[in-house]
């Protein structure tokens, strides 16, 4: 390590990346600094604090009003209580609380010098902070690091139109006052549709717009198109083909005036219309950092930018936009740059076969290929598939249904596809993407022994193709 910079590496950016990389390279024994615009409350970043662990928390949440109803099957009595909005977001802010403390003990505790700063960058090697001193003044410092990583994340887009001033995003949602008995949700990715279940599971009355044909695009269309009937049937009033023209406040609420003159009446409107780059004032042109159309920052296969002492992984990059994936890039860029961790080789990253759930009620759990994108990857590929009533719901009364769906390539038989709705498809589709990175072939499921009873035993015991 280089005693000539103040810093070995400088972390722009708290989130689910940086803290990984900041963590990792001082574990390294590297002198690392990391600098969070929000401070202690925004460490984790946007999966803990305006992403992936209160959306999951609101799941659950949401999750109890159907399990209430569906117990009366099992032989309890007596009325569902009614959800307490106060109590489930004073709870969710304090376990987020907590979470942003374990990240700055794991920080300080590695050694890493935190800032509570927003970063710019000052050259290929410079780093100014603009900070608040004491007396809340503003204050400013300079630094100089070998090695800078940008890990600034994105945020959410809307677009402009008339009454955008109305519209909230999902940094908003978590702490909606009061609760909105009826939301409408604008788009149709996987934030939108996870918004619109979680919602509806909570008790509001849930419209979703969404311009395209079908929620969802990239995922496989036969999973889109069972998602979002069963959405329907949980009583989200899903439009498609449906854009938004003008938002005005009433007396009452919201009218929200969509194509062709249809008015939706709600009480919050939430647009979950795509995300973009956090890369404002962040000093990325003077550097001459290169950036993608949409403001990303353009990096090679190690993560470098075009300048090659500055570095970029995560949100901010614009690509597969997950956590696990910010945090697998982070550790190989430490790996890199600081050797990998005693006794282990350097990591790598693989974008195939990416593991992903999608928490709408039921929820997707998918890894691998869509059956279109099989077919003019592979070629030939057969489809097996399976669709049932759960065992519970034998008794529960719902009508939800569960579909699962594998796709083969026929040439060498591996597995290619595996894609599930229903009940806890994230937790089921995260074993099996271990055997599909290392290359199971359909064979090798059909030589699994199920687990009975149980829905996932379904993926080991499909026989017959549905389709050649
Ligand atoms: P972030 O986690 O966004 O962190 C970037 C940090 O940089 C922020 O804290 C920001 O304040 C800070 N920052 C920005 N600019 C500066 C600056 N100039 N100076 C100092 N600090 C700065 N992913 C999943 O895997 N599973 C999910 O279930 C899931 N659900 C999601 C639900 C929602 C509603 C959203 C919005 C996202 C979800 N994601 C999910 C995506 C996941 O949150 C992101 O992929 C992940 O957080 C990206 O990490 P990152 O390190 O790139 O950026």
């Amino acid at each position: 390590m280089t005693a000539s910079f103040d810093f070995d590496l400088f972390v722009i950016g708290g989130g689910s990346g940086g803290v990984r990389a900041a963590r990792m390279a001082a574990q390294r024994g590297a002198r690392v600094a990391l600098a969070e615009v929000l401070g202690t409350e925004g460490l984790g970043g946007t999966c803990v604090n305006v992403g992936c662990i209160p959306k999951k928390l609101y799941s659950y949440a949401a999750h109890y009003a159907e399990a209430f109803e569906e117990s009366h099957g099992f032989g309890w009595e007596g009325e569902a209580p009614t959800l307490n909005w106060t109590a489930l977001k004073h709870n969710r802010a304090k376990e987020i609380g907590r979470l942003n403390g374990v990240y700055g003990n794991l920080l300080r505790g590695s050694g890493v010098t935190v800032f509570d700063a927003f970063a710019r960058l000052t050259g290929a090697n410079g780093i100014a902070l603009s900070t608040l001193n004491e007396d809340g003044t503003p204050g400013h410092q300079e630094f100089t690091a070998k090695h800078i990583l940008i890990a600034t994340g994105g945020t959410p887009h809307v677009p402009h139109f008339q009454g955008r001033e109305h519209v909230i995003t999902s940094n908003d949602i978590f702490d909606l006052e009061p609760f909105p008995q009826r939301l409408v949700v604008v788009g149709g990715g996987y934030i939108a549709c996870e918004f619109a279940s979680i919602f509806n599971g909570l008790g509001a009355k849930v419209t979703q717009l969404y311009r395209g044909e079908q929620v969802l695009r990239g995922f496989d269309d036969e999973i889109r198109h069972f998602v979002a009937a069963e959405m329907i049937k949980s009583g989200v009033d899903l439009r498609l083909d449906a854009g938004v023209v003008d938002i005005r406040k009433t007396a009452d609420g919201l009218d929200v005036v969509c194509d062709g003159g249809a008015l939706v009446k709600a009480d919050a409107v939430l647009y979950a219309t795509g995300r973009v780059p956090n890369v404002e004032e962040l000093g990325l042109q003077a550097v001459g950092v290169a950036q993608g159309a949409k403001g990303e920052v353009i990096v090679n296969e190690r993560y470098q930018t075009n300048v090659p002492s500055i570095y970029a992984v995560g949100d901010v990059t614009n690509r597969v936009q997950l956590t696990p994936v910010a945090l697998g890039e982070a550790m190989v860029v430490v790996d890199q740059l600081f050797g990998p961790a005693a006794g282990k080789a350097a990591r790598g990253m693989g974008y195939e076969f990416i593991p992903t759930a999608v928490f709408t009620h039921p929820s997707i759990g998918t890894v691998g290929y869509g059956e279109a994108d099989a077919r003019e990857k592979f070629g030939a590929v057969t489809v097996f598939r399976s669709e049932f009533k759960a065992l519970k719901h034998t008794l529960s009364g719902s009508s939800e249904r569960t579909l699962m769906k594998l796709v083969v390539d026929t040439a060498s038989d591996r597995v290619v596809g595996l894609h599930m709705v229903g009940a806890e498809a994230g937790e089921i589709v995260q074993g099996f993407a271990v055997a599909m990175k290392a290359g199971a072939t359909k064979a090798i499921f059909d030589s699994t022994i199920g687990i009975h009873p149980t829905a996932a035993e379904e993926f080991v015991t499909m026989r017959e193709p549905v389709k050649t």
